[in-house]
């Protein structure tokens, strides 16, 4: 019985990784897919940050093209003023002057603060680009991780299947039915060690003579509680 409960017990940790595994090759793929979808918007944010500080640098260049074309213009009308006759015209070339310089006033302003802007958003990208790179990079290498181990996953669960199915063929049929009923009932854990009393299944105690009879190891004993198979700690390390 004890070489029974021992192969049982192989059984259930062959079982439980087959499970792992099934669980991992059905959940990469959607997980693969998440880690993606969160790069792109790490990018995206970043890209909009950087392309902010370029829009602002353009719109500066544009006001500084405004204001030296403004400057030209002043100095146009100034060259014609001699050509003026009338007051009044010339007054309407000062008046376009005064408007002309308003403008220049006002494009100077503008091309301050988009140069202050500019700066500080340069300096918060600074701050920002290394967490930035530091994230992109972990999420591509939990990526590539998940990625190599879906492409070796099919292989190791072939292997681990065929073990298992070696070694179920040793256990005697009326246990290996038990066995798979109650796999099924309890969540993929059928077989369990009870340590210090404790099944550690449920994690409820076991009564001590319950205890006893388990370590004794000459017939199948169930936990109470989770009605798994109980089975010494020590099974394993003696055979
Ligand atoms: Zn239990």
């Amino acid at each position: 019985m004890k070489d029974d409960l021992m192969k049982l017990m192989q059984l259930q940790v062959l079982d439980s990784k087959i499970r792992l595994y099934d669980r991992e090759e059905a959940t990469y793929p959607a997980e693969i897919t998440e880690i993606e979808a969160e790069i792109n918007r790490l990018v995206e944010a970043f890209q909009a940050e950087v392309s902010r500080v370029e829009t602002l640098e353009k719109e500066r260049r544009q006001r500084e093209r405004d204001l030296e074309a403004a400057g030209e213009q002043i100095k146009k009308i100034q060259g014609r003023l001699h050509e003026v006759k009338t007051n009044k015209e010339y007054q309407a070339f000062l008046s376009e002057i005064d408007h002309l310089k308003e403008k220049m006033d006002q494009y100077e302003v503008e091309i301050i603060e988009h140069l202050d802007a500019a700066d500080r958003l340069k300096e918060v990208l600074k701050d920002k680009e290394k967490t930035y790179f530091e994230e992109k990079e972990k999420l591509e290498a939990r990526r590539s991780e998940l990625e190599e181990k879906l492409k070796h996953l099919p292989d190791e669960l072939r292997v681990l299947k065929e073990r298992r199915d070696h070694l179920a063929k040793q256990i005697p049929a009326p246990l290996l039915k038990r066995y798979t009923t109650l796999l099924e009932k309890r969540g993929g854990v059928a077989v369990v060690y009870a340590v210090r009393e404790i099944c550690q299944g449920c994690h409820m105690n076991i009564p001590p003579q319950l205890f006893n009879q388990v370590q004794k190891a000459e017939e199948i004993i169930t936990c109470p509680n989770c009605n798994r198979i109980l089975v010494p700690e020590d099974a394993s390390k003696e055979a």
